[in-house]
């Protein structure tokens, strides 16, 4: 793997996946990508379209996903949350942290993406 490109809010779905996702190929290249992310905290950038998970799933169409709106929106989201931008590049385990400190063991996950088709399950993994 050589590009480590991320959309913000795959911070959050890295951290509450489970095994389950679009398609089985989908679901394979994420669990591939997280293990790589964890074994070598690579460098990231954070980009607002088409990244190192989004290149496997079903959804994306040339380069554009499906629900570009709704992600979009997820994206900047995050990223004020941890005041971040586009474009930044920030090792994977540092950006992890920040996922954790500042979105999820603060409570707003579901603020951010509570009307994602997976938020149940994410909720339900946060217990
Ligand atoms: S609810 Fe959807 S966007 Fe949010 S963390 Fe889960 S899978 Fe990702
Ligand atoms: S293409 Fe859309 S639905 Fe698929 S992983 Fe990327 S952001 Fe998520």
């Amino acid at each position: 793997m050589q590009e480590y490109s991320l959309r913000p809010h795959h911070g959050l779905c890295i951290a509450f996946f489970v095994g389950k996702g679009y398609s089985p190929d989908f679901t394979e290249n994420m669990t591939a990508v997280i293990s790589h992310l964890e074994l070598e905290n690579p460098m990231i950038t954070l980009v607002n379209g088409s990244d190192i998970i989004c290149r496997n799933c079903p959804h994306c169409h040339n380069g554009i996903c499906s629900s570009n709106e709704k992600v979009l929106e997820y994206d900047k989201a995050v990223s004020a949350f941890c005041d971040l931008h586009t474009d930044d590049i920030i090792y994977w385990k540092d950006f992890r942290k920040l996922i954790y400190e500042k979105i999820i063991n603060t409570g707003h996950r579901r603020t951010i993406c509570g009307n994602c088709q997976w938020d149940s399950l994410c909720s339900f993994n946060a217990e």
